[in-house]
């Protein structure tokens, strides 16, 4: 079963009617929206940091400084941005846009990604959302990164492009595992649509997710962009685990 976007609007309209829109962290009714505190408590991603990830900087060590993570290994993409930390706070925004049917912040998330994500979206030809699996798509009834990188298209130049990456096995969740078994979890899982070959060639493509927390959705899907013949795949995604790398032993 092919499920076209004009299906999935129905679907998020339903979504809609069955969950009106409350407060994302409070749930309460009558804020129809998140709350102008709870905006206060988000940390708020932006320069300066890491050149390559994002990985946010306390002081501003010049514009193309790099962490101790890109550093030591460059990921496979080639930058990365995301608008703010995950944290316990932000976490109940995003589970509640991720999971609760909670699509009242969309438009500030857009406008936070478009923010934080300046750099990457100037001269962006494609915003490819990270696919998920037709039968998660089914049991979530929505892509949450299609829906982010549709509200940032309404704001930004780049054009809305879901049928240019498929996630052709379905893998399990990458909660509560280490960083390499995530990377083995979604290996050989992404693959790009025949059609979209001739558009991806020479392009210069941003992905969208929710979420980066290790990096390896993103880097499998960037490798997958990559060898189709992508010029250029970066990353900006609402929000990301903010963890400094390991000191060497
Ligand atoms: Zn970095």
């Amino acid at each position: 079963m092919q499920i076209t976007p004009h299906i999935m609007d129905i679907a998020r309209r339903t979504v809609d009617i069955i969950l009106p829109p409350q407060s994302l962290l409070t749930g309460s009714l009558e804020a129809g929206a998140i709350e102008s505190d709870i905006w206060g408590e988000v940390t708020f991603l932006d320069e300066p940091c890491c050149y390559i990830c994002g990985f946010p900087f306390e002081f501003d060590e010049g514009s193309f400084a790099l962490c101790g993570r890109c550093s030591i290994k460059k990921p496979a993409y080639d930058m990365g941005r995301a608008g703010f930390k995950y944290d316990d706070i932000s976490r109940s925004l995003v589970l509640g846009f991720k999971h609760g049917g909670r699509t009242e912040g969309l438009k500030i998330f857009a406008a936070h990604m478009r923010r934080a994500g300046r750099t990457v979206l100037k001269d962006a030809d494609y915003l490819v959302p990270v696919p998920l699996h037709l039968t998660r798509r089914v049991k979530r009834r929505y892509n949450q990164s299609a829906l982010l990188a549709r509200a940032l298209s309404k704001i930004s130049a780049p054009a809305f492009d879901p049928d240019i990456l498929m996630r052709h096995r379905a893998t399990s969740s990458q909660g509560g595992r280490s960083a390499a078994s995530r990377r083995r979890n979604v290996q050989g899982a992404f693959s790009v649509r025949e059609p979209a070959l001739p558009r991806l060639k020479d392009a210069n493509i941003v992905l969208i997710d929710d979420v980066m927390t290790t990096g390896a959705t993103l880097e499998a899907c960037a490798r997958t962009l990559k060898r189709a013949g992508a010029a250029k795949v970066c990353a900006l995604t609402l929000a990301r685990v903010v963890k400094a790398a390991p000191l060497p032993t």
